[in-house]
């Protein structure tokens, strides 16, 4: 049996410029899209104007740590204020009690197709107590998934990288294994060496042509410092359009003046900002970041973890919290917190063919909403999700329709 359907027909999309258009699809791409008002077609879907938008990206998660579908874990706070290396402590006592891995990824794998996501960025723990257990468990995953969701990896060092003696040897073997990108964390504060922890992710992003996703919760003046270190690398190595700075806390606290020279200075050197627009931390100021050409774009981070209870995988709902705590009220700002969860998300990635044009993959979101600003404030739960043109979620939940390539054993 063809696993992707030769061709369908999509009528009544109403696009996100408002107007109403037929969509084909073939061979798992758009291949016209046209005023609607065609003849009605056999085997056509009706969206009846459903708004139509490219499937989310879910630009930083973590599918090894999330205890979604499991045992609620109630939070313990940290014992003097947020403290990354007691949260790291709060995580491996908890993991211990945990599911397997694979059931608990694979929980909130559905999640976030359910709610529209089709591509993600997921940062997979390495370290010397763990090892590699995280990234073989999550490559396999990604395995199963690979014909429902696109998913990037992270060899993410969280306990460090030369604190935490072997692990620059375990990431390499990571990349070695599959993952796509090297990670760091808070080269100042954790390991106390900035120049060392950088050498080794650039190093290793360097032998292995990968990208570079670093976890950066260093605040004011420090974590400024070393998005700067991180941009002159990234200048220096030619690395520009594959470096990403994850939380970036550091450029929500500082001045105005500070903000502009290192907005321009970020831009130009390709580097992307990810934000979660966490509720008790100062976060990158979206707008005055975008509006000097840097690529902001959000991930869901942490889902009910040793992090925090919060977190419900829906993008759309991220899209709504970061307009709500950056004051966005305007229509263009409602659509500048949506391009965030989408087309910017889709550009830090490097996802290729994304949107809703001829050429590019038919995965997309028809949801009730008249245009982009309501579905951003209103965050309809009534969605239906398409990959490659097939449908493969329904009211937040995998729906697979019997295409051999879609089907996992997990999901059945
Ligand atoms: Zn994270």
């Amino acid at each position: 049996m063809d696993c992707i359907l030769n061709q369908t027909h999509f009528l009544n999309a109403r696009l996100a410029d408002g107007t109403v258009a037929d969509l084909t699809v073939a061979g798992g791409r758009f291949s016209a899209i046209a005023p609607a008002g065609n003849a009605a077609r056999s085997g056509a879907v009706d969206l009846a104007g459903r708004l139509v938008l490219p499937a989310f990206v879910e630009g930083h998660i973590h599918l090894d740590t999330s205890f979604y579908g499991d045992a609620w874990r109630p939070h313990v706070p940290c014992a003097n204020g947020f403290d990354v290396r007691e949260r790291v402590a709060f995580q491996m006592r908890n993991l211990e009690q945990a599911a397997p891995m694979a059931e608990r990824a694979k929980n909130q794998l559905e999640l976030c197709v359910g709610h529209g996501s089709l591509a993600m960025r997921s940062h997979v723990m390495v370290d010397a107590a763990v090892g590699l257990k995280h990234v073989e468990t999550i490559l396999a995953v990604r395995e199963k998934y690979r014909d429902l969701i696109d998913i990037q990896l992270v060899a993410f060092p969280q306990s460090g990288i030369l604190s935490s003696p072997g692990t620059a040897e375990l990431l390499d073997e990571a990349l070695k294994l599959g993952c796509d990108l090297i990670g760091g964390l808070d080269p100042a504060s954790f390991d106390r060496d900035v120049k060392g922890h950088l050498d080794v992710v650039f190093g290793l992003a360097e032998k292995h042509d990968a990208g570079v996703d670093i976890h950066l919760h260093d605040r004011g003046t420090l974590g400024l410092f070393e998005i700067e270190e991180i941009v002159a690398r990234t200048t220096a190595s030619g690395m520009q359009g594959k470096v990403v700075v994850s939380h970036a806390y550091g450029l929500g606290d500082i001045s105005a003046d500070a903000l502009a020279g290192a907005g321009e200075r970020i831009a130009a050197a390709g580097v992307a900002i990810m934000t979660n627009a966490p509720g008790d931390h100062p976060f990158p100021p979206v707008a005055a970041l975008r509006k000097a050409g840097v690529t902001v774009f959000a991930g869901s981070d942490n889902i009910r973890d040793s992090w925090w209870p919060y977190g419900d995988g829906d993008m759309l709902n991220r899209a709504n919290m970061i307009g709500y705590r950056s004051g966005f009220y305007e229509d263009w700002e409602l659509e500048a917190a949506y391009d965030v969860v989408s087309h910017a998300g889709a550009r830090a990635l490097g996802l290729e063919g994304y949107g809703i044009a001829v050429g590019a993959k038919a995965d997309f979101v028809a949801l009730k909403a008249e245009h982009v600003p309501e579905a951003v404030v209103a965050v309809p739960t009534e969605r239906t999700v398409y990959r490659a043109g097939r449908e493969v979620a329904r009211g937040g939940k995998v729906s697979f329709l019997g295409c051999p390539i879609y089907r996992s054993p997990d999901i059945a």
